[in-house]
């Protein structure tokens, strides 16, 4: 396995990068900003330290979790991702040819492992929608890091589907799923995802994955001011005392169809603030470095809660995710514009020491940062640039 002290990757890398696309492959962001040298500062040294036997990039972040979108198509049409006027019957989803087979995608998951990768998260648009995911999962749940550690394999998912998918997913080898839900009452769930789904089904599929040992289980909940903030504290009161970690995230400006302004964002300082007013709550410390949830626990022990301030209190210093799309680009930052083509030389029949150095090479150049970046009082950053959307590269 490569390790921080050996040279740049390999002569490969030569021969690698005749297979990148992009006009400028490694120039992963381009916002104005992102172009002046960034200054590494000691809390990314401190990453690095804690994870020295992986590949660091460019500001000493090691690559330690893969996001892998399995599809772009979704069941639902939340406001905040896949905007109903925008993903509507004129939108053109991959064809199934260039979506990489779950073959394709364990082979690179194993690249990515031997790089560092303990984790990897399925995701989408809604990845229980892909036609037999549970086979991609018994595949990826089978892999393990050099150190002979089992990768932790989670899912990201709507729920909608869930109830009829849970046994099948814990018996697949799945260990963790997160469930996105903005709100207990129908006409706020539905306002935000945009469909007539009824609250009832998603908690059915929450109900189910805790029955089938899913667990410890989180809830999503993205806030959008003036349309569910209302549901912070009935959200939270649903959730206390059931086992299950509720975490609030702020609304972000990813991709470019949300119409995201900076007005609609509740802050998390305001989250906790609505939350602490009704059950006081005290802060904990992070599971692990790098951990994006800022964790806190009810005072009279109701449990856990926690806020996600990816606009408020950017996290990138510690930032160690990978994406791959659903047609196997990876992806260095969420907000990125573009990624590196990895479906090229795999179906081209390239081996691994070759697409291995390919994802070093671009991982070990990254200097992604756009959250501390963006301009959060104007949302200048985020108007200025074609950023590429969350349902492709997944959440
Ligand atoms: N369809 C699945 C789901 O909704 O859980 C997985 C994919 S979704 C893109 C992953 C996560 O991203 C969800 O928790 C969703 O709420 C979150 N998300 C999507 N767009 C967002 C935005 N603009 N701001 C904050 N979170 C967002
Ligand atoms: Fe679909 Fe998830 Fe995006 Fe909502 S957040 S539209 S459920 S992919
Ligand atoms: Fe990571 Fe988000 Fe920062 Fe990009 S903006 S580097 S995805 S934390």
């Amino acid at each position: 396995m490569p390790t921080i002290d050996q040279p740049l990757w390999a002569p490969e890398i030569r021969q690698a990068k005749k297979f990148i696309t992009m006009s400028d492959p490694f120039r992963i962001i381009p916002v104005a900003s992102a172009q002046t040298p960034a200054a590494v500062d000691y809390r990314a040294l401190d990453v690095a330290r804690d994870h020295a036997d992986t590949l660091p990039d460019g500001l000493l972040r090691p690559l330690r979790d893969l996001r892998i979108s399995v599809t772009d198509r979704c069941n639902l049409r939340c406001t905040y991702c896949m905007p109903r006027e925008v993903f509507n019957d004129s939108h053109t989803y991959l064809p199934r040819s260039d979506l990489l087979t779950f073959e394709e995608i364990e082979r690179l998951a194993r690249l990515f492992i031997r790089l560092g990768v303990g984790k990897i998260r399925l995701t989408g648009g809604e990845p229980l929608l892909r036609h037999g995911i549970e086979q991609l999962v018994e595949k990826l749940a089978s892999l393990h890091t050099a150190a002979g550690e089992p990768v932790e394999i989670a899912l990201t998912t709507n729920g909608v589907l869930l109830a009829r998918k849970a046994q099948s997913l814990k018996d697949a080898g799945l260990k963790r799923v997160t469930v996105s839900l903005d709100g207990l009452s129908d006409a706020v769930f539905q306002r935000m995802s945009g469909s007539d789904v009824a609250v009832a089904t998603v908690l059915e599929g929450i109900a189910a994955a805790q029955a089938a040992g899913l667990g410890p289980l989180k809830v999503n909940m993205v806030v959008k001011r003036g349309v569910n903030e209302h549901e912070i504290v009935p959200m939270a009161e649903h959730f206390r005392r059931s086992g299950i970690v509720l975490r609030f995230i702020e609304y972000m400006d990813v991709g470019t169809s949300n119409g995201w302004r900076m007005d609609d964002v509740v802050s998390a300082r305001e989250i906790l603030g609505r939350i602490s007013e009704r059950f006081p709550i005290e802060q904990l410390d992070p599971n692990y470095g790098g951990e994006v949830a800022e964790r806190w626990r009810y005072a009279d022990g109701g449990g856990e809660v926690g806020v996600i301030a990816s606009v408020t209190h950017a996290f990138c210093n510690e930032c160690t995710r990978a994406r791959l799309s659903t047609d196997g680009k990876l992806y260095t930052c969420l907000f990125a514009g573009d990624g590196m083509d990895l479906r090229t030389p795999l179906r081209s029949g390239e081996g691994d020491r070759v697409l291995t150095n390919l994802i070093a090479d671009c991982w070990s150049k990254r200097t992604d940062r756009y959250s501390q970046l963006r301009n959060a009082a104007t949302g200048d950053a985020a108007g200025a640039v074609k950023k590429v959307e969350m349902s492709y590269i997944g959440g």
